[in-house]
């Protein structure tokens, strides 16, 4: 029977609540046994894991292969590599694909890509609407039957409060979760960074955080009306936070994420170099070096 000893590395199960120094056993593909100096079987193979950590396998909610149209950035093998490296065992795709996942087609040819080429499980979104422009709903139930785990246009808000009202009502029908970038595209305009000081001192077309806000707090508003559950993306914004922090107390099913730099950096990084970083996780709010005077 092959077997394999994983010495020395830091063990953490959530769902035991066990976080410890110690070694694992694997027998047959499964987990046989946890504890300290544990013995093994002879033929076992031994490796030392010391200063690793040993865990479930991650999911990334959040993935983009590319693959397909756009093949020369990234694709599935490459894509599901990087993954496996960095402890993912578990991806969610994108549909910003060119073309777009938006029909039971695409989400078969990616399947089948996954299949022969992907090293961890590729899950598939689909689109809201099609070709992710905002303006007509994608066939949701023949993408459920497809087999795509929520529906998405991601990186394209829906702007129209209407057909993201019928979106949640299908998105419920048929037991789907809706995941949306939230950006309120009238207020955000072609802004690339927090409105603020360091927009201003910059010169760079600053972005309100009342511009994801503002979707956000319509994400709550649609998934009370309608019973779907809405993830809210990538935010960035305090403002958001408390938004569903208020809204999951009154039992609204929605949820959110962040990105690592929107925790780890601030508005004055953008003027560049790391002395601008967030240090021990602490947010900077005043710039940590002058740039030109204040106002
Ligand atoms: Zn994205």
């Amino acid at each position: 029977m092959n077997s394999l000893l994983l010495t020395g590395g830091r063990v953490i199960d959530p769902a035991n609540k066990f976080d410890s120094i110690a070694d694992l056993l694997i027998v047959a593909g499964k987990i046989s046994a946890i504890g300290q100096n544990l013995s093994a079987p002879q033929d076992a193979e031994r490796l030392d894991v010391a200063g690793k950590t040993v865990c479930p396998g991650l999911i990334d909610l959040h993935v983009h292969f590319r693959e397909p149209g756009q093949t020369a950035k990234e694709n599935i093998a490459s894509g599901t590599a990087a993954a496996a490296r960095g402890g993912f065992t578990s991806v969610v795709c994108m549909p910003n694909t060119s073309p777009a996942i938006d029909n039971a087609g695409t989400v078969a040819l990616i399947h089948e890509r996954a299949a022969e080429q992907g090293v961890v499980n590729v899950f598939v979104t689909g689109a809201i609407t099609k070709n992710i422009a905002g303006e007509e709903l994608a066939p949701i139930g023949s993408l459920r039957k497809a087999g795509v785990v929520a529906i998405t246009d991601d990186g394209h808000c829906v702007q129209n409060n209407e057909l993201m009202r019928r979106a949640c009502e299908y998105a419920k029908m048929f037991g789907l979760p809706v995941m949306d970038h939230c950006q309120d595209y009238s207020l955000v305009t072609d802004g690339v960074m927090h409105e603020g000081y360091w927009s201003t001192a910059l010169g760079l077309r600053g972005w309100p955080s009342a511009g994801e806000e503002m979707i956000v707090a319509r994400n709550i508003l649609l998934a009370e009306l309608t019973g779907a559950r809405i993830h809210c993306q990538h935010l960035s914004a305090a403002g958001s936070v408390a938004l569903l922090r208020e809204a999951k107390k009154r039992g609204v099913p929605v949820s959110g994420e962040a990105c690592p730099h929107h925790f780890t950096l601030t508005d004055p990084a953008i003027a560049g170099g790391e002395k601008f970083w967030a240090q021990d996780g602490q947010a900077l709010d005043e710039p940590a070096v002058a740039f030109g005077q204040r106002p």
